[in-house]
């Protein structure tokens, strides 16, 4: 009975030894094994189970052999001495080629995998091994020692699966999680993380980090008119645009939109990020060919430095966010470090924002008029609305501090159409009144014109006001030209179809090509007032109203100049050849009731130079 007993402990233990590891055998096989594990301590069972423990050596071959998972063997050195078939499908080794090896797992004595088996009797882990093609693949490998009853290791059991593909599924998992599908950019996910671990460093090692917030200028309008696939193509070359602009080592993502962050970490001083940002706005202020189309675009960037800015994640991308918001409303494409009077302004401009909301609802609006002027007459012959907005504790805010906002947030799409009904409605009754105006001109945003149905607007108010449409004027500046050409090109033809004016506004500051000014509808260019500003000395101011002026002339267009304040302005413009003018000389913006007090009192002409 000894005998046999030690007979069947033998035994048992070279079941064991081939299969303690192999866990993941067939339940069957798995099952058998484990009732006579129990066996060896129970000789009544040994006797019971006779049948079943002689078929055993037999049923663990099959079992060896047939696994799925590559097995192998290793005598105490970790020399292989026996494989399975599934080792050979994996790695490409017969027997012969593999006997006597050393699996690549078991090879550096020293590593944390033999310092393991020694411990612990068990390692699993993952590993890169090459198949003797020599291809790389991934295995996921568990080693087990197996001990005598003196307790020493005698062999090594080795069971593994070729994990290359999970890998790659996992991996892409990954890359879907962390990365933005469009550019292949780092997400916010993974930026988060990213920025986190490079603020943990500088915390330590005393360094700054530069957070570089770029946002796109003109991106909506481009996506509105031109469509999403043109907008999708050209964040992919603007994300690559950035990623050649910048340091190997800085990590740039996309937030989401036309948003993208630059993390520049270990700076040397904030002038590097200065430049860098001066980089990225040159790079993206080249033309885009996307789909044969030429696209201009440009960038606003705000920057915040780690320490000084925030010592978080997000309140670093707030303070950059808040700088590069800086920068859109000082007129874009530029960049602006973030400081503490910016987050007051900040705080002041979404005060402004909210109000702004309820500002039409709460009858806050007034259009105000100023007259324009024959120079060769001095009669009043039209007049422009301006926007006004009398806020409750502010006083009258200047369109140019919320017309942004209302831009920005669509608003303006319902404030235009409100100024435009009021100003049609007044034009109509002054002239009912018996008043001579040719003409009322009304500004009209970008916005407006991209985000709305204008021409059904403009059609609208026409009918519902009873406005003859020669006496609407509708002024729109030329970077709004600039910006969505084709788009506003098409709408400006339909509405003149109505018989609706239309003039450019702000003339000289957008850089519009005559080409596209020749295909526009146009009966007027404003010249902008920062040229009227330094006449008649200023050379360059008297050489740029010349131009405009005869370039107008040649192609067909009656001019206007802005903003003349004094009667030398005045005298020259009129010398040069310009017909009409509008200005402080003659009457800064009033209210619809004090304009109807203008025109009723005016007896006099407005003195002009030369009459
Ligand atoms: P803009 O259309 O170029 O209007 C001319 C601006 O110059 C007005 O400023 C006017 O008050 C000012 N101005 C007129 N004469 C003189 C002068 O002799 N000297 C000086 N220094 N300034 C003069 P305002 O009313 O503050 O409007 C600023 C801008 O806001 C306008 O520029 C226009 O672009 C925009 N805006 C005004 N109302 C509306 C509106 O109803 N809709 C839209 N979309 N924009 C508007
Ligand atoms: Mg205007
Ligand atoms: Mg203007």
């Amino acid at each position: 009975m000894a005998e046999q007993d030690e007979q069947m402990a033998e035994l048992s233990l070279t079941i064991k030894s081939r299969f303690k590891a192999a866990w993941h055998l067939s339940a069957a096989i798995q099952s058998a094994l484990d009732k006579n594990w129990h066996w060896v301590d129970s000789s009544e069972a040994i006797q019971n189970h006779t049948e079943a423990v002689t078929d055993l050596p037999h049923l663990a071959d099959i079992a060896f052999m047939s696994a799925g998972e590559g097995m192998m063997v290793m005598d105490e050195k970790g020399c292989i001495l026996s494989i399975n078939k599934a080792y050979t499908t994996i790695t490409g080794f017969r027997e012969i080629d593999a006997l006597g090896l050393t699996h690549k797992a078991m090879r550096d004595k020293d590593c944390d995998v033999w310092r393991t088996l020694q411990l612990n009797d068990k390692w699993s882990g993952e590993k890169l091994n090459y198949r003797k093609s020599g291809e790389a693949y991934q295995e996921r490998i568990t080693l087990s020692a197996v001990r005598n009853h003196l307790h020493q290791v005698t062999h090594y059991v080795g069971v593994f699966s070729d994990i290359t593909e999970a890998k790659h599924s996992q991996n892409r998992l990954q890359e879907l999680v962390n990365h933005d599908p469009l550019t292949g950019l780092p997400n916010r996910r993974l930026f988060t993380e990213l920025l986190e671990h490079a603020i943990k460093r500088a915390e330590r090692e005393h360094h700054e980090i530069a957070l570089l917030f770029v946002d796109l200028d003109r991106f909506k309008s481009i996506n509105d008119s031109l469509g999403h696939q043109v907008g999708d193509k050209l964040l992919y070359e603007v994300s690559k645009r950035i990623h050649h602009t910048v340091r190997d080592s800085d990590v740039v993502a996309r937030l989401g939109g036309d948003e993208f962050l630059v993390m520049m970490d270990n700076i040397k001083s904030i002038e590097d990020a200065a430049s860098v940002a001066q980089k990225i706005i040159y790079a993206l202020q080249i033309e885009f060919h996307i789909d044969s189309k030429e696209i201009f675009i440009g960038a606003s960037v705000g920057i915040s430095i780690f320490p000084k800015d925030g010592n978080d994640v997000e309140g670093l991308i707030k303070a950059a966010d808040i700088a590069m918001y800086q920068i859109k409303n000082r007129g874009k494409n530029n960049f602006c470090f973030y400081s503490e009077e910016l987050s007051k302004n900040a705080v002041e401009r979404f005060t402004l924002e909210s109000e702004l909301r309820h500002a039409l609802a709460r009858k806050q609006f007034e259009v105000h008029y100023q007259p324009q002027i024959s120079l060769l007459t001095g009669d009043i012959i039209g007049a422009e609305a301006l926007i006004r907005w009398r806020h409750p504790t502010l006083g009258l805010v200047s369109p140019a501090r919320f017309i942004p906002i209302a831009e920005e947030t669509g608003l303006i799409v319902q404030i235009g159409e409100w100024v435009l009904r009021q100003a049609a409605k007044q034009a109509m009754a002054w002239i009912s009144d018996g008043y001579t105006m040719q003409w009322i001109s009304v500004n009209v945003s970008g916005v407006q014109i991209m985000r709305s149905n204008f021409y059904d607007t403009v059609y609208g108010i026409l009918v519902e006001t009873d406005c003859k449409p020669q006496i609407l004027e509708l002024e729109i500046t030329e970077s709004t030209v600039m910006q969505n050409t084709e788009f506003v090109i098409d709408t400006f033809n339909n509405i003149k179809q109505l018989g609706v004016r239309v003039a450019i506004d702000d003339f000289g500051t957008g850089y519009s090509s005559l080409s596209n000014l020749k295909r526009l509808p146009l009966s007027k260019i404003k010249i902008d007032q920062s040229f009227v500003r330094g006449l008649p000395d200023d050379l360059n101011d008297a050489a740029i109203t010349n131009t405009i002026n005869a370039m107008a002339r040649n192609l067909g267009f009656s001019v206007i100049a802005e903003g003349v304040e004094t009667n030398a302005q005045a005298e020259f413009l009129k010398n040069m050849g310009c017909e009409e003018a509008q200005g402080y000389l003659y009457g800064k913006p009033i209210d619809a009731a004090e304009f109807t007090k203008m025109l009723e009192t005016r007896t006099q002409k407005y003195q002009i130079a030369g009459n």
